[in-house]
């Protein structure tokens, strides 16, 4: 069976997906809208010893591609001092946004910073960019933008967390798209199985719960299964239990 779980708060992460009957789940090591580097956790041990397939998502400060450099290099020290905290408690990924440069600003630059990132640091576990939902000059939101972050980033073995949410706010079309993403990036290794409250190609940033979705929940099941990889829904909390019950219907024992 794939790990399937949900975006949980950082304060007990294990017992939240006990609760939720996860065996999956992600949070975030700090506030994510904060620069603080993660404190030490008494319970990394245990989070690692759990058996749930863990993983942390870094905060959404972080802008990796930035033309500035007062963004660009705190960004990256933020990257690395959360894939530590990440790799403390067993973590599979560190899933970060694939940021963008300024609306005047040549995208080419965006994608070198990227390739700087790499080439001047090694993490100690594996880092997941996402797509991301809207943003002009975004480096991963239209998947012909991930194919020129991925010439820049693929050859350090950067990987891909697919949200499905971002994708269909892209204009993404999510029918057979684990194979449009896989020919540019090669992989996914994690899917954001979310549904979304807006049209397709909206450019909005609004997960909701299958039961409220514009995007098919069908879609999204099929993704996944598609995808052969853990999943983690972002959605409103009152409906992760039927999301993750839906999706489990729905992939191959
Ligand atoms: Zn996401």
């Amino acid at each position: 069976m794939l790990p399937i779980g949900a975006h949980l708060d950082h304060a007990d992460p294990v017992a939240a997906a006990r609760e939720l009957g996860a065996d999956a789940v992600q949070f975030f090591l700090t506030d994510p809208q904060g620069w603080t580097d993660p404190p030490e956790r008494p319970d990394a041990a245990a989070i690692a010893a759990s058996g749930l397939a863990v993983f942390v998502h870094a905060p959404y400060r972080i802008n990796i591609a930035a033309t500035n450099n007062r963004i660009r290099i705190p960004s990256r020290k933020l990257l690395a001092s959360h894939a530590k905290g990440a790799a403390a408690i067993g973590a599979r990924g560190l899933i970060v946004h694939g940021g963008h440069v300024g609306a005047g600003d040549d995208a080419a630059v965006g994608f070198e910073n990227w390739r700087k990132l790499f080439e001047r640091a090694e993490f100690e576990v594996p880092i997941l960019i996402e797509n991301t939902a809207g943003g002009e000059n975004a480096m991963a939101r239209s998947f012909d933008r991930l194919a020129r972050l991925w010439d820049a980033v693929g050859e350090f073995g950067a990987g891909l967390c697919l949200d499905t949410c971002h994708a269909h706010a892209a204009g993404e079309d999510l029918a057979g798209i684990v194979d449009r993403v896989t020919a540019i990036t090669g992989r996914v290794d994690l899917v954001h199985a979310n549904g979304s409250r807006d049209e397709f190609g909206s450019s909005r940033d609004r997960h909701a719960n299958y039961a409220d979705s514009l995007l098919d929940p069908e879609l999204i099941a099929a993704a996944v299964a598609a995808a052969g990889v853990p999943a983690i829904v972002e959605t409103p909390v009152e409906g992760h239990a039927a999301d993750i019950a839906y999706l489990r219907e729905r992939l191959p024992e």
